[in-house]
């Protein structure tokens, strides 16, 4: 019978690199020691940053094929524009799950109305791959409101919730995935446990982004900035509050894949021919481009 709660594997610090037109993400991986977290390829966090009136920047037009982007935004309003039509703007607490498929091109702005405020921006984008008999679907997009996302609460009030795929505290996101996906956003107050089953097999990580948490069979204590990664030898991933501050976490598990990764940039693929016929093809003009004057681009 396995542990009830899962031990710790590695913990790794974030690091600072920027990303798009020149903003500041955080990025605990890939890194060139760690890769992928199969099923998950990358994890970025935008900000918490504040900024002044005409200083919010984005990713102009760029293209990505074989795998999903799922943008969390916490605050601040982008816009996304793709060549299909696609898109949408994403509000704080709204949740964009592109599958890129077989390949967009495509521009992650802010809004014009956050671009002439300013203000905070704060949000995560995940990268989750495609198994190679998906990496040519369509592209889609699944646009989650605020209301869509469902929320619980432990018994006692000081753990809670968010649930973007899966399922936790008896709340399950409506989000369908490709494989089969748990992403939470947890919030604990002083005092606050939260225990999440995971299936065996799957790989499973916690990302702590605000205050402090204890994390894993061992309750280590990790600062904002800190990604656990967690063994496969228990049910349930452990999480609790350190100190007497707020923490928060995202708390990221999946089947793995179990496929070779072929990865250049904006393409994720199996093979090295893939990666080539991707270029190929966005070169051609083959995953569109987003018409003039629908996003700003860039000469
Ligand atoms: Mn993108």
């Amino acid at each position: 019978m396995p542990a009830p709660h899962r031990s710790i594997r590695t913990v790794i610090t974030a690091t600072d690199t920027m990303e798009g037109a020149g903003f500041k993400v955080r990025r605990p991986f890939p890194t060139r020691r760690l890769d992928q977290v199969d099923p998950f390829l990358l994890l970025d966090e935008m900000g918490p940053m504040d900024l002044a009136p005409g200083e919010a920047k984005g990713a102009p037009d760029h293209p990505h094929r074989g795998f999903e982007t799922v943008t969390y935004l916490l605050s601040g309003e982008f816009v996304h524009r793709d060549s299909h039509g696609g898109g949408g703007s994403i509000r704080p607490g709204e949740v964009q799950w592109m599958t890129a498929g077989a390949g967009v091109v495509h521009s992650e702005m802010p809004s014009a109305a956050f671009q002439a405020t300013g203000g905070r921006m704060h949000g995560f984008q995940l990268w989750v791959n495609l198994p190679r008999a998906e990496k040519l679907s369509r592209p889609r997009y699944q646009g989650l409101g605020g209301a869509t996302l469902p929320t619980a609460r432990t018994a006692d009030g000081l753990a809670e919730v968010k649930v973007i795929a899966g399922e936790a505290l008896g709340a399950r996101a409506a989000t369908a995935t490709h494989t089969p996906i748990l992403y939470v956003h947890a919030t604990l107050r002083p005092g606050g446990r939260l225990a999440l089953p995971v299936e065996s097999g799957w790989n499973a990580f916690a990302y702590v982004f605000e205050g402090r948490a204890r994390v894993g069979r061992e309750a280590r204590a990790v600062p904002a900035g800190t990604m656990v990664i967690l063994e496969d030898d228990g049910a349930e991933v452990l999480l609790s509050a350190d100190g007497d501050a707020v923490a928060q976490v995202l708390v990221l598990a999946g089947r793995p894949i179990g496929e070779p990764v072929a990865r250049y940039g904006p393409f994720v693929m199996t093979t090295e021919r893939e990666l080539v016929e991707a270029f190929d093809d966005y070169r051609a003009g083959r995953m569109g481009r987003i018409p003039a004057g629908v996003s700003r681009e860039e000469a």
